[in-house]
Parts: C-alpha cells; structure tokens; sequence
C-alpha cells in the first residue's frame, strides 16, 4: 500500500498519539493502535487527573517550582517551563475536543497530589481520568477527516533507506505482516514499566517501541527515569497491579505502619503529600523492615 508522500504515520493511540494525530491537521495521518480505539495503554489506566496551574491563586510559577523540587532539579528547565507555562492552554484543548472535567460551582474542581503545594489537578469522571481522556480523544479522532485509524495492528518492524524511515510493517489479526511506505513516523507506543515485577502498567507497556527504535539507529534519551508510584494494592495476582490514587493521600489518608504509626513523620516536610520518590523508597525502606505498609483512608 502506497500513502500519499506527506503521510505521516503515529504508532501508538494512547493520549501521545492521539494528540500528535489530531494536531497534525490537515496532514494525512495513518493512525496504527495496538489495541481497538479507546482503550488499553497507560492512558485508559490513568486515575488522578492532569496538573495544571489554574486557580486563582496559584501561578505557572509556583507550579515550576514544585515540578523543580519534586525533580530533585534535576530537570529540563526548559521542558519544565515549557509544560508548566502551557498546561492551562493545553486543558482548554482538551475541552475543546470534548473532554468533559469535573466541576465545581463555576470553575474546575482541583484535587491535591504529591509534590505539589496546593490543588491544582483537573480530573474527569471522578477518579477515572484516563478513560475519559482517552474516550473524548478517540471519538475526536474518529470524526477527523485527515485520520485513517488501523488497530488493532501492531507494529512489528520499521525500514530504512539510506539512513531515513521509509516504510514500516505492520501485524493485523490472522493476516501477515504488511509492508507500508511511510515519510515520517512518531513513535507513541508508552513506557516499559511493565518490564517490572511489581507494576501498574499493562503489558503493553513492555519497551517495545523503544527497542524498535534503538534498532534502527534512534538514541534514547533518560531512559533511566521511571516513576515508582508509592501506592499499589498488595494482591497477588497476574500482571499489573490495581494503582491506589494518591488523591485519596491528597484529600487526608495517611500511611502507616502495622503498628498504625504513620510512616512519613520525620521523612518529609510533605510528609504523606512528599515527591512520589520520597514516599516510594520510605514505603520499600519499611518493606525491607519487616513492616507492612497500609493506606488509612478513615478520615
Ligand atoms: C495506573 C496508572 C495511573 C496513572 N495515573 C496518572 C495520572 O493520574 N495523571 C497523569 O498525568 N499520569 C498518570 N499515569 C501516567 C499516564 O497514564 C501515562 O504517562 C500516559 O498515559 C502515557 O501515554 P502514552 O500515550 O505515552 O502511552 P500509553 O497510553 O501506554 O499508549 C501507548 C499505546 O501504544 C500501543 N503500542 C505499544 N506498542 C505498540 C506496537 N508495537 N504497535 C502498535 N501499538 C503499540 C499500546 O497498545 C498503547 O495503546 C498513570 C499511569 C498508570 C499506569
């Protein structure tokens, strides 16, 4: 199959690809998603919402300064300001393709997570953020006249030419690979948190757009950076494991020890609100104790 020579073709229909798929526009864009339109990946998963400065009374400012400090500043400054500057525009573009956030009165209810100073995460349908993201920007997609989806299919190669991305091959259900010309490619096909044995990421978050980039001559960047979400559910069980909200910290839940001593005293002057970092080695530091590591949501 040939694609018009501008065709630019987006691996991955998690919020990256979506999102690059719909700016794109009027550039003919080849949608490919390893899952049907509207579900799997991290995106679907995702509960607490998106940080935004957009109270009166915070400030891209402050919100800089909190990403700084959580980032032990070991940042991108310029991303940092980047995000930080445009996250209120980029929710307002979210709503304009029909993501519908919670309210409060007249404005956005603001939830409080870890690491920031005060509320300032937009969520959607209480705590199931992701899946509202996912839903609205998938129906977007499907109503855009530049964007032809093909999922399920999996990418399971990409070609070079002289040293240039020309063609990738593709897997659908019962057929084989299929070869594709393609001028550009965006990989947004997740993260490999997956590759861990305690995770809260679904299979297919198992690096495997990363190593088809390596394999063909890509550098990676931080690669070394993963978040350890502190709050998982203790359950055995196959695969990922249900993720805890830290809204639920944000609105007074502590965490303690079997002895009910609540374990971020002393650690942090966030204490139970600290960076994720912070809170995630206090929760292994206890673990290796001997002590398990409960979430008291009474209050
Ligand atoms: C439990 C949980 C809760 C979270 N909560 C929040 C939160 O509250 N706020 C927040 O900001 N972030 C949160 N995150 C992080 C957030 O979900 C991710 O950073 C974000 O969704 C990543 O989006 P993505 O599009 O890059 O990847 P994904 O959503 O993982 O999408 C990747 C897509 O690529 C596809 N894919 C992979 N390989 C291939 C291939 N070879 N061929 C074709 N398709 C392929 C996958 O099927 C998937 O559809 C949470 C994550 C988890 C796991």
């Amino acid at each position: 199959m040939n694609l018009p020579a501008n065709r630019l073709v987006v691996v991955g229909t998690g919020v990256a690809g979506l999102v690059t798929a719909l700016s794109a526009a009027p550039r003919p864009v080849l949608l490919v998603g390893g899952s049907p339109p509207g579900s799997g990946g991290c995106t679907a998963l995702a509960q607490g919402g998106i940080a935004a400065a957009m109270a009166f009374d915070d400030s891209a400012a402050e919100h800089a300064r909190d990403t700084l400090a959580a980032g032990a500043h070991h940042n991108d400054h310029d991303a940092v300001h980047y995000l930080v500057g445009d996250a209120g525009r980029a929710v307002r573009w979210l709503q304009a393709q029909g993501v519908v956030f919670d309210r409060d009165g007249d404005g956005l209810q603001l939830g409080r997570e870890g690491g920031h100073g005060c509320s300032r995460i937009v969520h959607a349908g209480g705590d199931a953020s992701g899946q509202a993201l996912l839903q609205a920007l998938a129906d977007a997609a499907r109503r855009a006249p530049h964007i032809t989806w093909r999922a399920p299919a999996w990418l399971d190669a990409i070609r070079l030419c002289d040293g240039r991305v020309s063609g990738v091959a593709l897997i659908e259900a019962w057929t084989p690979p299929q070869e594709l010309e393609c001028a550009e490619l965006v990989l947004a096909t997740g993260g490999c948190g997956a590759l861990f044995a305690a995770t809260t990421n679904p299979a297919s978050a198992d690096g495997n757009g990363l190593a088809l980039a390596l394999a063909c001559g890509a550098r990676l960047r931080d690669a070394e950076f993963v978040q350890f979400h502190p709050t998982a559910m203790d359950v055995e069980q196959e695969g990922a494991l249900p993720l805890i909200t830290e809204a639920l910290r944000g609105a007074g839940a502590r965490l303690v020890d079997d002895q009910g001593r609540a374990v971020m005293d002393g650690h942090h002057a966030m204490g139970d609100l600290a960076p994720r970092d912070h809170v995630a080695r206090r929760v292994w530091e206890c673990r290796q104790a001997g002590t398990r590591v409960w979430l008291d949501a009474t209050p």
